[in-house]
């Protein structure tokens, strides 16, 4: 099994006895895939057509706690049902689930079969079809980090997350020796990924103890989303069997480095066939459109990045002299800057912004992305001078915003947010990262009891 699979080619399947199992999910807004696991014969039959999911699926908390004050769900509305739609082009095997394969879905609603407006996959598709309408779209790549342990999911909690058991004991940045120790899961991701139609480019350490990065291929943005959902389970789950753990939180421990989700973007034309952003006439090859693109992510890269780091501990990972960036400036093949230049002066040429933490929701982000960029391009936004040097160093250059409260702030202000996504979506994130604050601001934590315990 090495690619995608078509409803043919799952029913060829299922009648040779290699698929019985059909997951149907959708991308709930933590990013996760939630949804069931039908008999093969029941999908291939029903379910291929739509099934259906409680609405709470997309105002719930981490915990699954039903969070009130959702216009779009309640108690009193009553919780009721979305439909969930596969989108065929996205069933594929996945080879490290005996017998299993996985179909995403488009979020409906029940009554008209509309998407629903806050629903991830349809946040996603509204900015590619703005795009589409001025003859473009939009090629990207989520660099994906995490962290792997050499004990289980159970044992990490049982050890209520203390003293947890690295996979190595130094940090492992393109280190070959070590990440030897670690193939029996990485390789399985790898060639796991690969049998799912996932065309991974490779694994690598990174710069931490146990720290690991997975580079897919870049797609158009919707395929690149579905990938960096699809992958952050399958790591997981891969770990899981074998007795191991993995995180994709963007700072799990104050002394270790932050894990991120580095967004590579360029736009091309519908057709594919040129690439948008490069002009070999113009200095570093950067067309005027990428000028007026990059400017745009830049004038809201404030208000994008609730979008980037959605949680509380999104905002730890922002730590000078640690590769992830604190300012939002762009700079050429400089990994102090937010916003990096790469591939200049080739048909690469592709801007990556290293803002984003791996836990950041893909759909969210790269909608967030190309808003902001498309309003650089209608405006025709000048873009600043590169910045040189260490940005981390800068004064008077443009900060990300240090908590989530401050990124709140700023999101609840953007008008080109407001405008590109929608009043009530924007209401509805900003509820989702109010309650992430509210429920914080009320916990004690064990950093305040070490320090004021006895001291206090
Ligand atoms: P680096 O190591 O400098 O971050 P890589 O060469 O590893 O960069 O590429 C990072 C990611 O960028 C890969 O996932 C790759 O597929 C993607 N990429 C390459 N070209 C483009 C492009 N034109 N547009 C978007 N992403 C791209």
């Amino acid at each position: 099994m090495t690619a995608k699979f078509t409803l043919d080619e799952l029913q060829q399947a299922y009648a040779a006895g290699q698929i019985d199992t059909v997951i149907a999910c959708q991308v709930d807004m933590q990013g996760r895939l939630m949804g069931k696991r039908f008999h093969a014969d029941y999908f291939i039959k029903q379910a291929v057509k739509e099934t259906h999911a409680c609405n709470y699926l997309l105002a719930t908390d981490m915990d699954m706690h039903t969070v009130d004050g959702y216009a779009a769900t309640s108690w009193q509305a009553g919780y009721g049902d979305y439909v969930m739609k596969p989108d065929l082009t996205t069933l594929r095997p996945l080879p490290w689930l005996a017998g299993t394969a996985l179909v995403l879905c488009d979020v409906l609603d029940h009554a008209t079969h509309e998407p629903v407006a806050h629903s991830p996959r349809a946040m996603l598709k509204k900015q590619i079809a703005r795009l589409a309408d001025l003859g473009m779209q939009p090629m990207m790549a989520t660099e994906l980090e995490f962290f792997l342990f050499n004990q289980s999911y159970a044992e990490a909690h049982a050890a209520g997350y203390q003293h947890l058991k690295l996979a190595s004991a130094y940090n492992q940045d393109y280190h070959i020796l070590q990440t030897s120790k670690e193939e029996s899961v990485l390789r399985a991701i790898r060639n796991g990924l690969f049998g799912a139609g996932i065309p991974v480019e490779c694994s690598k350490g990174e710069a931490s103890a146990g720290q690991e990065e997975i580079n897919i291929q870049y797609a158009d943005a919707l395929t690149t989303a579905d990938y960096h959902s699809i992958v952050k389970t399958a790591c997981k789950e891969i770990a899981w069997s074998q007795g191991k753990a993995v995180t994709f939180m963007a700072k799990w421990d104050y002394s270790a480095a932050g894990s991120s989700a580095h967004i590579h973007q360029s736009l091309w034309s519908l057709d594919g066939q040129t690439a948008l952003f490069f002009d070999p006439q113009a200095p570093n090859g950067m067309s005027t459109l990428m000028r007026h693109y990059l400017a745009g992510l830049l004038a809201h890269a404030d208000a994008l990045t609730y979008f980037l780091a959605p949680w509380i501990n999104s905002y730890k990972r922002f730590q000078a002299g640690t590769f992830a960036p604190t300012k939002a400036i762009w700079s050429r093949d400089n990994r102090t800057a937010g916003y990096r230049l790469c591939g200049e002066h080739s048909q690469a040429l592709r801007i990556e912004c290293r803002v984003g933490g791996a836990d950041l929701n893909p759909y969210l982000a790269l909608a967030a992305q190309i808003a902001a960029g498309l309003d650089g391009i209608e405006r025709q936004l000048e873009l600043e001078p590169e910045f040189r040097g260490d940005a981390y160093a800068a004064n008077h250059v443009r900060t990300i915003p240090t908590t989530l409260r401050a990124a709140l702030e700023k999101l609840d202000h953007s008008a080109m947010l407001r405008a590109a996504m929608g009043d009530a979506v924007i209401e509805h994130y900003l509820h989702t990262g109010q309650w992430e604050q509210f429920e914080y601001d009320r916990r004690v934590t064990n950093w305040e009891l070490w320090r004021g315990f006895e001291r206090a």
